[in-house]
């Protein structure tokens, strides 16, 4: 049986938790000064869907995404999105549009699902609501709310997109 294999990209503005996220998923663990994957170009884990076994490669930027200099071989390849912003970064939010035309430029129309990350922080919340599901409708994505910090819908974001990826 062939193993899958799928390169997923995770773009959004620097400080947005785009690191965190790969290494909590990838590693279960959690920082809060990650950085960098450290020398490597992304992290892997294998899960299981509907008994096809699925390897995932979380590709990650090592902070160029501010300065607008993510290289074309970052995206080469990629099979699915992850466009990320912060629920306490209104310019994380409003980028959102920008980073998804980057990804169509170099990918074209792949699975992305827009993850509005750090809702442990709603008390600081910047984006309301109603504004996230329109973009997320607009930029035609499925719009998830996680947060790395405490462990909430990491998991079912890589699931989703890998069952879309399958489905396709
Ligand atoms: P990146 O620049 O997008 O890769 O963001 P990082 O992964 O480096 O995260 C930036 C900062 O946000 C770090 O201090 C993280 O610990 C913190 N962070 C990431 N995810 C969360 C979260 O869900 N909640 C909170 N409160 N902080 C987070
Ligand atoms: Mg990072």
């Amino acid at each position: 049986e062939l193993e899958v294999a799928l390169k997923v990209v995770i773009v959004g503005d620097g400080g947005v938790g785009k690191s965190s996220m790969i290494q909590r998923y990838c590693r279960g663990t959690f920082t809060r000064d990650y950085k960098k994957t450290i020398g490597v170009d992304f992290l892997e884990r294998q899960i299981d869907i509907d008994g096809e076994e699925v390897r995932l490669m979380l590709w990650d930027t090592a902070g160029q995404e501010e300065f607008d200099a993510i290289t074309k071989a970052y995206y080469r390849g990629a099979h699915a999105c992850v466009l990320a912003f912060s629920t306490t970064d209104r310019d994380s939010f409003l980028a959102l549009h920008s980073w998804k035309l980057k990804v169509e430029n170099e990918c074209g129309e792949i699975p992305t699902i827009i993850v509005q990350n750090k809702i442990d922080l709603m008390d600081q919340c910047v984006v309301g609501p109603d504004e996230a599901e329109l973009v997320a409708r607009a930029l035609g994505c499925r719009l998830m709310r996680a947060s790395v910090k405490e462990d909430v819908n990491v998991g079912a974001v890589f699931r989703a997109l890998a069952s879309r990826c399958l489905a396709d």
